[in-house]
């Protein structure tokens, strides 16, 4: 069975997560992939905006009218800060005849030398990453070990982020087609991004 892994703050989930999840679950020939958001991100230089119980919340959401895409709040309930290569090496336990896959854009993909036990990581899963518009992808420039465990997937671009859409929430803007409907209701009903 082939799982692929997609973690991220998801502070809220877009289109680009989501169409970024189904092409690499396509090009992967994945049986499934889980959604997971992060407790406090080890790399981001704030807090999430939006409370866990509702970035969990949004994701679910978001997955649920994929038959392939799931949820998983591992990160959430084990609290504090994930390292990457902690959980991935929980979840090869608990799954032993699994074999994953973490899932990223280009930006995560470059930044993957500086992460925490890479190469112990890089030995327990193999990387998709998709280009992403403003991050230059040159996995090139990568450790060839590195290289050679990465997997680069095409998808339409899309320049979207969460940054860009709760700023656009706070400024009383539309994001409407940024995010799924189920999404759009939850943030309007729970008034999230707003101050
Ligand atoms: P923020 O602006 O808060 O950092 P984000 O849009 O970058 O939010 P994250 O939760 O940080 O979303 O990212 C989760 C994963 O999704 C990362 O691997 C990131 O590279 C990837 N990703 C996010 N947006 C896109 C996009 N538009 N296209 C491709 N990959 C994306
Ligand atoms: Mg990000």
């Amino acid at each position: 069975m082939k799982i692929g892994i997609m973690g991220g703050t998801f502070d809220p989930i877009h289109i680009g997560h989501l169409l970024a999840a189904e092409r690499a679950g396509e090009a992967g020939e994945l049986d499934e992939v889980w959604i997971m958001p992060a407790n406090v991100p080890p790399h981001k230089p704030h807090a999430p905006r939006a409370d866990s119980r509702h970035r969990l919340e949004m994701t679910r959401l978001a997955a649920m009218s994929n038959p392939r895409l799931s949820v998983t709040d591992f990160e959430l309930v084990k609290g504090g800060t994930s390292y990457t290569v902690d959980t991935m090496k929980e979840l090869a336990l608990r799954n032993p005849q699994a074999e994953f896959s973490y899932i990223m854009g280009a930006d995560m993909i470059m930044y993957l030398p500086k992460w925490h036990r890479i190469d112990e990581l890089a030995r327990i899963v193999r990387f998709i990453g998709v280009a992403r518009p403003g991050f230059a992808l040159r996995v090139d420039e990568l450790d060839p070990s590195l290289q050679e465990r990465i997997t680069i997937v095409p998808m339409p671009q899309l320049d979207i982020s969460s940054t860009e859409i709760r700023a656009r929430r706070q400024a009383g803007l539309s994001v409407r087609y940024l995010v799924s409907d189920s999404v759009l209701d939850y943030m309007e009903v729970n008034r999230l991004y707003e101050t």
